[in-house]
């Protein structure tokens, strides 16, 4: 977890974490986990831990559910593996389809399925060049994104993603990629505030835009709430003015909805929460509720249309892609999801309830200044000082220091800089959400005792 030159000087502002609490930190010995039902996990030891991340925000049935179960089984048994590649396809794939396009609005129109989210971004950069190609205007072939994005951890999705190490760690990022600012804004007090800051961030695309020129910016692409870069919800006038701004240079608008989607927000897809009407947009993590791999890229009718009047090829192939088995994993979530009404009860009750319940019991504690999030997502935002206003300067430690101490109280969480994330199974009930915010709140009081506060 930390480099040895990191741990010399673990400070959190002018805070000083005890000694045995550095060393707390540097503990980080893997944990084998061998079982799981419902939201929670076992250790090979027998310890128990409520998952409050759903694995990699992607398990949002829970574990160990018997209809995903038997739907693999079934598969396996009738049809274990066919291939896109001679034209052929197989039912799941086909009844996937179909249930997908009753859940999407209605421009929605075509999907391509892969293996994950990454590879549903690499083929999102690919697709909108090639499209520009065949709408003849081949150079807008630019794509912005924004810095603290996350779009995965191929090549080119971590060059859309805005997340520095990793494009240093890619070895430097593919060409034509630029970003603008995230838009978040700490200790904004009133909806003045956020309505003013929301449409002064999405502004930047338009500076971005006119400064590239807009005859070379093929799209604009965005996770609707940025999810590993801390659950960052954009103030409502941010998605209007940047599907504003996409429309009048004519820019693709493409929603990274791989988090978001299926459910997260109460919406079926986060772009519906906030408002806006996307030309692409990737999936993965939820639709499988992450039982098996699987992505896709689903498109309009605008986008495919153009593809398939110009005549235009597009090869893209993968050998794993539209896999039955993912297929028949798939479309056994999106029936639960749902026939099963569990998007409704994160929409009406459960999420509502979480958010609720994190402001009633966490929102004055000494340690938590903003709480974002909606559905069955949050994030706090911790700080300090009289007024909470003081942000932590060495900022991975405080949450680290919470990461760790969650695990002893038996809670997986995850942070990002001082942010403390959750984002439980859509199956969590109020007893479950119960149990997580208590959990919450006994890591923020060891929190707050070790920084003395
Ligand atoms: N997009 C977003 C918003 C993500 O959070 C992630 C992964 O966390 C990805 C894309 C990449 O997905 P995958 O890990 O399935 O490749």
């Amino acid at each position: 977890f930390l480099a040895k030159k990191d741990y010399k000087d673990i400070h959190v502002s002018r805070h000083l974490l005890p000694f045995e609490d550095h060393k707390f930190l540097k503990a980080a010995d893997a944990r084998v986990m061998v079982r799981g039902a419902g939201v929670y996990l076992w250790d090979e030891h027998g310890n128990k831990f409520l998952d409050g991340l759903s694995g990699l925000w992607c398990t949002a049935l829970g574990y160990g559910r018997p209809e995903l179960i038997a739907a693999a089984a079934a598969q396996m048994e009738t049809l274990s593996y066919c291939s896109q590649y001679f034209n052929t396809t197989n039912p799941a794939i086909a009844e996937l389809s179909a249930k997908l396009f009753d859940l999407l609005p209605s421009p929605f129109s075509r999907v391509l399925y892969t293996n994950s989210g990454s590879e549903a971004n690499d083929l999102m950069i690919k697709l909108v060049r090639r499209f520009w190609q065949l709408a003849g205007k081949p150079g807008k072939r630019i794509l912005i994104a924004r810095h603290n994005g996350y779009h995965g951890a191929t090549i080119a999705s971590a060059s859309l993603g805005g997340m520095k190490l990793m494009h240093e760690l890619s070895g430097g990022m593919i060409d034509d990629v630029h970003h603008i600012d995230e838009p978040y804004r700490f200790g904004l007090r009133d909806a003045q505030d956020e309505t003013a800051f929301g449409v002064h961030a999405a502004r930047e695309l338009e500076a971005k835009i006119l400064e590239l020129g807009a005859d070379r910016v093929g799209a604009f692409v965005a996770e609707p709430f940025q999810g590993a870069g801390g659950v960052i919800f954009p103030p409502a006038s941010y998605w209007p003015e940047i599907q504003r701004i996409c429309t009048r240079y004519d820019v693709l608008l493409c929603a990274d909805e791989v988090v978001g989607g299926f459910g997260r927000t109460g919406s079926w897809f986060a772009h519906e929460y906030f408002g806006f009407a996307p030309d692409m947009m990737t999936i993965a993590k939820g639709l499988t509720s992450g039982y098996v791999p699987m992505g896709g890229l689903v498109l309009t009718q605008r986008i495919a249309d153009t593809l398939a009047d110009c005549g235009g090829t597009f090869a893209h192939g993968l050998t794993y892609q539209g896999h039955p088995l993912a297929a028949a994993v798939a479309l056994a979530t999106l029936r639960l999801l749902d026939d099963g009404g569990i998007v409704d009860m994160v929409e009406n009750d459960t999420g509502p309830y979480l958010q609720r319940c994190l402001r009633e019991v966490l929102g004055g504690h000494v340690l938590v200044a903003e709480i974002h999030g909606a559905g069955a997502v949050a994030a706090l935002q911790l700080a300090y000082g009289r007024h909470k206003d003081q942000r932590f300067s060495n900022e991975n430690m405080v949450g680290l220091y919470c990461m760790r101490k969650a695990l002893e109280h038996g809670l997986i969480l995850r942070t990002t800089a001082a942010r403390l994330i959750v984002a439980p199974a859509l199956v969590a009930t109020r007893a479950e959400i119960d149990e997580l915010v208590g959990k919450l709140r006994l890591t923020l009081d060891d929190a707050a005792r070790a920084l003395k506060m």
